[in-house]
């Protein structure tokens, strides 16, 4: 039966609350002595009140507040580190209401400021509190995130302390691996600062976690550097710590003496820094250990004597201890009523912290104190309540485990989905580049449309204006190719494509026995020279003008007129084969019979015309159109030698045979006067007469019997 040792997790190195060192006054004196000889001094005199805060709390404290106006003046980081410090020594000396009031101005202050290392001192101080009544988890959660801050902020003192008290907590909690990154961290951080008396505060922490592993030798080397260290920064307190946990380490190993001996040399050193929280510590520590070897009356010794040390201290923790582990040896001494008091007043005081897993260790120790001594009743009852509490106590470290799990849980998800966030706003950022990219390919192709389109419609307007043109230059042109300009009748060359174009069809074939026929007439103004002559040129090119009107108003719009040469015409119009000399009468008529009136003057024109019947009766064998304009160019010809204003219409040939119309195209007129050709002859009206036209007709007129014109030639 002994009391639990206690680590106290604060910011600088716990101790085990069951082992207490005595004063180092020299030490000390040394360390503040050496701040005062300094040049920047408030620096040099808060590393020293670091290094005595544990051993001399209440001096710390003191000291501290009469410094708060200094640190006010001084720069920010100095400011800082005077103010975790004083609230490091409110909690060590049982003020944490004085230590919540420090941590809420500084958590103001780094609100106004928006200062993250401002904001990392009020959450260590926070820390601190929190470690101190018990709420190791809310503790580490407290120095995690004033860790990050003083990471943010490159502020080397506040991470050093938040590395501490990572691993401290993470030690008292058995997280072995995030105890061991932390105080690596811790201890690296103290190297780069050159700092003994943090290595060696953090070498006491390792080597109470390799305690924890069961790692003997790991724990009693980290152990005897921590000690190093301490002798290194004279640090009476560090050095009575790396003996207490050397002393620990040797009861791990199953050395008994040596358990004790480095736990007497730790009351030694504590007595001679004058530390009464540190010799009070060894003091209970040495009682503890002499309660484990039921030496009872030494143990009570030892115990009452580190009470009336920690009642000095004013530390409630320590006064709690050795009250148990006096009750303790009372009991072992069969003292119970003594003993009983004793323990029940430091259960109060452990409850009065309100560190459950402690009281429940006390409470269960105590009740394995009462069975020994026999009061049954009283352990029954005690271990009832032990029960009790660590049915509480597996409550609470489940709820905060799953708490924990849960705030890991919504931490992974929210990083999840800051991350699938992240890449959506890079896809978004993506499509919406692409979409623009691909808008500005669509205006362009939009405009190369537009602009295309633009000058398609542009081209193709001109095209066909230009086709237009053309065609109407193309109509012009062939109006012009077929068309005689002064009287726009047919030209020659009309007649002549007409002719071989096969339209020739419209020539009734000889031998169809049908009434139709086409009359071909060739037909010559009389006397045109004289015309000329008389009226001048102008008046020449009005008269055929005035004839080609009268042409085309005797005839039908389907007959073909031509202007055959300057004041000569060609007819071809179809009809029936009995009025062919109906046509010839006609046209006599329609020139002759009124006179042409042109500027007040009259012109009295005559013409004279050959005609014949197409096919050419008996119209066996076809004949060719230029045999068939020869024949009435010949009948034309005798219209004029036999004295004009008369048609001369070939009738018929006696036979349908070559020799027949090769006579006929030799000598018409012989022909006739041979009986080989039928002649029809019409006289056109008089012109002197100037009214209507008096045409007579021969049925088959008779030959004259003189001939003499040769019948190659037409008459001049
Ligand atoms: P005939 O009765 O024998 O036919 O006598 P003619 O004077 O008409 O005969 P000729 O062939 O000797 O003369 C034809 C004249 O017609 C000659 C020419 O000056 C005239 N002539 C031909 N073409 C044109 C024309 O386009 N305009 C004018 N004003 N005169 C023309
Ligand atoms: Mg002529
Ligand atoms: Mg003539």
């Amino acid at each position: 039966m002994s009391a639990r040792l206690i680590d106290r997790p604060l910011l600088a190195p716990p101790a085990r609350r069951g082992y207490l060192l005595p004063r180092i006054v020299a030490a000390l004196a040394l360390a503040f002595a050496c701040g005062a000889h300094a040049d920047d001094g408030l620096a040099v005199r808060l590393r020293s009140l670091e290094a005595g805060l544990h051993g001399h709390p209440q001096r710390a404290r003191s000291e501290l507040a009469a410094l708060a106006p200094s640190a006010d003046a001084a720069p920010a980081a100095q400011r800082r580190y005077a103010y975790a410090l004083y609230g490091q020594a409110h909690v060590l000396t049982g003020n944490t209401a004085d230590a919540a009031d420090l941590a809420d101005r500084l958590a103001d202050e780094a609100a106004r400021t928006h200062d993250p290392a401002t904001e990392a001192t009020a959450l260590l101080i926070r820390g601190a509190i929190e470690s101190a009544i018990g709420d190791a988890a809310r503790s580490a959660a407290l120095a995690r995130e004033a860790h990050a801050l003083a990471v943010r902020a490159g502020d080397n003192n506040l991470r050093y302390w938040a590395a501490l008290s990572l691993g401290t907590t993470a030690r008292t909690r058995g997280h072995t691996e995030a105890a061991m990154a932390s105080l690596q961290e811790a201890l690296s951080l103290a190297d780069a600062a050159d700092d003994a008396y943090r290595r060696s505060s953090v070498l006491y922490q390792l080597a109470w976690l390799q305690h924890g592993l069961r790692n003997g030798p790991a724990a009693l080397a980290a152990s005897l550097a921590a000690y190093r260290d301490g002798e290194a920064a004279r640090s009476a307190y560090a050095m009575a710590n790396a003996r207490m946990a050397e002393s620990g380490v040797m009861e791990l190993l199953g050395r008994p003496a040596r358990e004790l001996a480095a736990m007497e040399e730790a009351l030694a050193i504590a007595r001679t820094s004058r530390s009464e929280v540190a010799e009070a510590r060894a003091l209970v520590n040495l009682s503890d250990i002499r309660l484990r070897r039921k030496q009872h009356a030494e143990a009570l010794d030892l115990a009452r004597r580190s009470l009336s040390l920690a009642r000095t201290a004013g530390d409630p923790a320590l006064v709690a201890t050795s009250k148990a582990n006096a009750g303790f040896a009372l009991l072992g001494l069969s003292r119970v009523a003594e003993g009983k008091r004793l323990v029940d007043e430091a259960v109060t005081e452990y409850e009065r912290t309100g560190a459950t897993a402690e009281i429940a260790e006390l409470v269960g120790e105590y009740g394995r104190g009462l069975e020994q001594v026999g009061d049954f009743k009283g352990a029954l009852a005690l271990f009832h309540r032990e029960r009790k509490l660590n049915d509480e106590i597996a409550i609470q470290t489940r709820q905060r485990a799953l708490l924990e799990v849960q705030e890991k849980y919504e931490t992974d998800r929210r990083n999840q989905e800051i991350a699938l966030l992240a890449r959506e706003n890079e896809v978004k950022t993506a499509e919406i580049a692409n979409r623009v990219v691909m808008q500005r390919i669509w205006w362009l192709l939009a405009g190369l449309f537009a602009i295309s389109f633009a000058v398609v419609t542009v081209l193709y307007r001109k095209l066909r204006q230009t086709n237009a043109l053309l065609a109407g230059k193309n109509a012009e042109l062939s109006v012009q190719s077929t068309r005689d300009p002064l009287t726009a009748l047919y030209n020659r060359r009309y007649f002549q494509s007409f002719v071989a174009s096969g339209d020739a069809h419209r020539q009734p074939r000889r031998g169809h026995g049908d009434n139709l026929a086409s009359a071909l007439l060739l037909i010559d103004i009389d006397h045109f020279k004289e015309t000329n002559d008389r009226f001048g040129h102008a008046i020449g090119d009005a008269v055929l003008v005035a004839v080609s009107d009268r042409l085309r108003a005797t005839l039908r719009d389907t007959d073909i007129v031509v202007r055959w040469g300057g004041e000569e015409f060609l007819v071809y119009a179809t009809t029936g084969a009995d009025r062919v000399d109906d046509i010839a009468a006609r046209i006599l008529r329609a020139i002759s019979a009124q006179p042409i009136t042109l500027d007040g003057q009259v012109v009295r024109t005559t013409m004279s015309i050959g005609y014949m019947a197409m096919p050419l009766p008996p119209a066996t064998t076809p004949l060719s159109w230029d045999r068939a304009i020869g024949l009435v160019d010949m009948a034309l010809y005798m219209a004029k030698v036999n004295g004009r204003n008369r048609a001369y219409g070939i009738k018929r040939l006696v036979r349908d045979d070559d020799e027949v119309l090769a006579a006929a195209e030799r000598d018409l007129e012989h022909a006739w006067q041979s009986g080989l050709v039928e002649l029809h002859v019409l006289y056109g009206p008089s012109p002197a007469s100037g009214v209507s036209a008096n045409v007579s007709t021969f049925e088959d007129a008779d030959p004259p019997r003189a001939a003499g014109i040769p019948a190659s030639r037409r008459p001049p």
